[in-house]
């Protein structure tokens, strides 16, 4: 992570302007249950259906601008964007690519942390990869996000923010092909959203909640992956909202996995796949397994043989991710032949397997490069 978001340690009599490292995030309504936000607006000796009215303006109309509001008298909404509505991030910078349709967002939160989305529109959909923490707790060593550890965890409504923006994106006709909608989001951004449970958890609900008290998305269009913190995957199994689960494996035995993801020391492979055919059969969703290409040293032979091995049966699917190379790592992407005879015997041990597209390589798709740059 870049200097500026290192905290440090003032000189003495030196005058400091910056906000305190870890400061909470504003309230905002996308942080509310309709009941908290009509609370909200009723301390504030205004009538609660106005919180209805900012909620629409919000999530169906994706209009935080308060002078617009024109069903609300104009003396009351400065108020009630002060409640409802603080800004929770600025965007400091927009990488695109594949011609617009691959648009990276950097963004500063109120306290100078700093976290990415990206929005990737195909002809049939939009998805939006989002974060749920500033930094991440789990340090795997290929991944960008996990070399600067944990920042803090995000807000229900930061989380919710990142999506409502590329929606405005959308709508305004932003990116080529036309105004649209954002039909999936992915938790593949920074962060390990079940570390930040309670966050995300309130961020599924807001996405599928009906419109206008939230944006109206369907869970099967969402996903939420994890390195495999086995509780909180019995957790959400027991949520009710059927989102689909995606498993960062990237290796089929504990040995190798202990040191790719090193949260395995504590839930071992055979713990978290249990964790996930439980959440498979609670939700009847088909849970993904994430497995990143490293060239010699998760992909061979011997290696794809064994994942078949441990998921033949299961209400699965393999996405292979070519490995996207973090700067100054030793580790690259593997070999095209070695890729292919990777697919192969999965296939071949009955598992459904598709590889990854690498949208927005050129712009640091790979979560968490783009912070570490700035
Ligand atoms: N903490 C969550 C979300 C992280 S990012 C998780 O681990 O699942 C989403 C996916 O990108 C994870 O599968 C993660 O392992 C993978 N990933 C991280 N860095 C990568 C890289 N450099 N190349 C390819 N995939 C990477």
């Amino acid at each position: 992570m870049a200097d500026h978001d290192v905290p440090r340690r003032p000189a003495p009599g030196e005058l400091t302007f910056t906000a305190p490292r870890r400061s909470k995030p504003p309230r905002h309504l996308a942080d509310l249950t309709a009941a908290e936000r009509r609370e909200a607006v009723a301390a504030l000796g205004l009538p609660a259906f106005r919180a209805d009215q900012v909620s629409r303006h919000y999530f169906a109309r994706l209009d935080a601008d308060a002078s617009s509001w024109s069903d609300i008298p104009a003396a009351q909404r400065d108020d009630l964007a002060k409640v409802l509505t603080p800004p929770l991030m600025t965007a400091v910078r927009e990488l695109t690519a594949d011609r617009g349709t691959t648009r990276k967002t950097l963004w500063r939160l109120h306290d100078g942390a700093l976290v990415e989305s990206v929005l990737m529109r195909y002809p049939d959909r939009v998805t939006m990869c989002v974060s749920s923490q500033a930094g991440c707790g789990m340090n795997c060593p290929f991944c960008a996000t996990g070399q600067a550890g944990l920042t803090r965890n995000m807000s229900t409504a930061e989380i919710v923010e990142q999506v409502v923006a590329g929606a405005r994106q959308l709508a305004a006709g932003d990116v080529p092909g036309g105004p649209g909608r954002v039909s999936n989001v992915v938790f593949m951004g920074m962060g390990e959203p079940l570390a930040n449970y309670k966050a995300v958890v309130g961020a599924l609900h807001r996405l599928t909640d009906k419109a206008p008290g939230g944006l109206g998305m369907s869970a099967r269009g969402i996903t939420v992956s994890t390195v495999g913190l086995v509780p909180r995957i019995k957790d959400l199994a027991a949520e009710g909202l059927p989102v689909t689960l995606a498993v960062s494996l990237h290796a089929p035995d504990d040995e190798l996995r202990d040191t790719l993801v090193p949260v395995n020391t504590r839930w071992k492979i055979s713990e978290v796949l249990d964790a996930a055919w439980q959440y498979a059969a609670a939700t009847k969703r088909r849970v993904s397994i994430e497995y990143a290409l490293i060239k010699d040293v998760n992909d061979q032979a011997w290696r794809a043989d064994l994942l078949a091995k441990r998921l033949r049966g299961k209400l699965v699917h393999v996405n292979l991710i070519p490995l996207n190379p973090t700067p100054g790592s030793k580790w690259t992407a593997s070999r095209r032949e070695d890729e292919r005879e990777f697919v192969r015997r999965l296939e071949a041990g009955g598992v459904a397997v598709t590889v990854r597209d690498t949208r927005g390589r050129e712009i640091d798709g790979a979560c968490g490069q783009l912070a570490a740059a700035e």
